[in-house]
């Protein structure tokens, strides 16, 4: 059985705070690594590095050049199966993990979150390499993970059952237990904070995992896995198995000993997982999917604080956010000044090289998504909408596209009613507040939403009228580690972020004792 014992209690602790207190206040930006050398590449099970069964690799590019960085072993159903079984064995009675104390699983996070944050500039160069992110949004994104999984940490001895009143000469209580083998499928927009998304309440909870990120960009979950191991994690608590989506994706979803499967992606493909769920072993499943988030900007807002922002909504990581602001409806008397704004915004936007700390821009991930995106715009010009600035490529090579604004879209055209992940903002006008809560509602999605105003009235009918897992009035993608984050309607369903995201990695036990008289 492992513990830790008092010394390196002592400097876990102390470490801690020393990250804790630097990580989220960097003022300055430390320079980036121009060339990450990428040091893993395997797949990880059992804290060993091991190829293919098929012996196959798949290729990870550059999206900012469409150069291949390197050849990453190609997971599939056989690969997953041995992680599974890795995982499995990891929960067995009487293993490592499952004799450790609560406490101590925290403390194993919280020495995860410290190597982080020993190696974030390495691991923020990386994943700007690898997703085309620019470097600084990448920092950012190491340092939320570092948030998560210490927050999440904190958890781990705190989470209570109850002793239950019933009827009878009985004691009723009930146990959290872990859920079990945990299917973790991510996409490639977040990698960093994805993983530490499910991973950090999963490890907490008492749960072994194997995780598949997303075949555009596994080189950082790979070298998270690393520090996993580094960090003294029993081997089969964490396994990372890259690959694709059809094959590797599909085996986690489908598998008989996966207990659960947390998914973050298109609707499309978490409808598919749980299909499979249900065809295989009713494992438990938690949907994180698509949105078209609405963005209502209302005249008594300061309409430059209200541009930036709507604009900050939709551009941030290259609209590549399951959260973005893409239908920005703004109220008719201040709305040709807006678009204005809002062009002369989107014109000013830094694209280029995201290595570059002045950079607001980089490329999409890969080809697919860069020509999903042109389409879009080839077909909100076809249906009507005002094209007023962008819609072509941007540079000649890599993926980039230039900042693009649409005017005068409306609600039926594909640009507002289909997610398109990339930098392209519609602008729509609207008449009265009943009127845009409506039209706001009508959408198979039901991620996020935000208002711009001063009117607290206003606020809130919007807030409270708005059927959407998140509302922001007068921000916008404020994620909080503490704040439940998840969707209504297609937008899934099940909460990352908070405590909420607990339940989602834990079974209730009722534990009933007849008591003799
Ligand atoms: P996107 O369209 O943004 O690339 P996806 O939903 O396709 O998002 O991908 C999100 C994650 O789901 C990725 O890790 C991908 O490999 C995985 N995936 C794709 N197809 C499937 C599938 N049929 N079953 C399980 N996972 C899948
Ligand atoms: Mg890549």
């Amino acid at each position: 059985m492992q513990r830790l014992g008092f010394a390196s209690v002592y400097r876990l602790t102390r470490s801690c705070i020393v990250a804790s207190s630097c990580s989220t206040t960097a003022a300055t930006h430390p320079t980036p690594i121009l060339q990450p050398e990428v040091q893993h590449t395997k797949i990880f099970i059992n804290n060993d590095w091991h190829d293919a069964v098929s012996g196959k690799g798949f290729p990870t590019t550059n999206p900012t050049t469409g150069q291949v960085i390197g050849q990453v072993a190609e997971g599939a159903r056989a690969d997953v199966d041995i992680a599974v079984r890795a995982a499995r064995e990891a929960l067995s009675r009487g293993s490592p993990w499952c004799q450790m104390n609560a406490s101590e699983r925290g403390m194993l996070l919280r020495h995860l979150a410290d190597l982080l944050y020993r190696d974030r500039v390495y691991l923020a160069s990386l994943e700007t390499l690898d997703n085309g992110k620019p470097y600084i949004d990448a920092l950012h994104d190491v340092d939320f993970a570092i948030q998560l999984y210490q927050y999440f940490s904190g958890w781990s001895d705190k989470v209570c059952g109850q002793t239950i009143p019933v009827d009878g000469d009985f004691m009723c209580y009930t146990k959290i237990e872990p859920v079990g083998v945990c299917g973790l499928i991510i996409p490639w927009n977040f990698p960093i904070v994805m993983q530490a998304l499910k991973l950090a309440p999963a490890l907490t909870m008492g749960n072994t995992v194997v995780l598949k990120p997303a075949e555009q960009t596994p080189l950082t979950a790979l070298y998270v896995a690393s520090l996993v191991q580094e960090a003294g994690f029993p081997p089969g608590v964490v396994n990372v198995v890259p690959g694709f989506g059809v094959t590797a994706g599909a085996a986690v979803a489908e598998h008989m000993d996966v207990d659960k499967v947390s998914f973050t992606g298109s609707t499309e493909v978490g409808r598919l997982v749980q299909q499979a769920a249900g065809r295989s072993n009713l494992k438990r499943v938690t949907l994180e999917l698509g949105g078209k988030s609405p963005c209502i900007v209302l005249p008594d807002a300061d309409l430059d604080f209200s541009a930036q922002l709507a604009h900050d909504a939709l551009f941030f990581n290259m609209g590549q956010v399951c959260s973005a602001g893409s239908r920005t409806f703004v109220q008719e008397p201040v709305y040709n000044e807006f678009v204005e704004r809002s062009v002369e915004l989107a014109n000013k936007r830094k694209v280029g090289d995201p290595f570059n700390l002045a950079t607001q821009q980089g490329p999409q991930v890969d080809l697919d998504q860069f020509n999903k995106v042109m389409a879009n715009i080839k077909l909100g010009s076809k249906q009507g909408a005002k094209l007023l600035c962008g819609g072509k490529r941007f540079g000649e090579i890599g993926y980039f596209i230039q900042p693009t604004v649409f005017a005068d879209v409306t609600d039926d055209m594909t640009i507002a009613r289909d997610e398109i992940f990339g930098p392209v903002q519609s602008i729509i006008p609207f008449k009265t507040l009943d009127d845009v809560i409506k039209r706001a509602n009508d959408s198979r999605y039901g991620l996020a939403g935000a208002v711009f105003t001063n009117d607290l009235n206003k606020a809130l009918q919007v807030a409270h009228g708005l059927r959407v897992g998140t509302v922001w009035v007068n921000c916008f993608n404020q994620h909080k580690v503490a704040a439940p984050f998840g969707g209504y309607k297609e937008s899934g369903f099940g909460r990352d972020l908070g405590e909420c995201a607990l339940q989602a990695y834990t079974e209730v036990k009722t534990i009933t004792i007849k008591v003799s008289p």
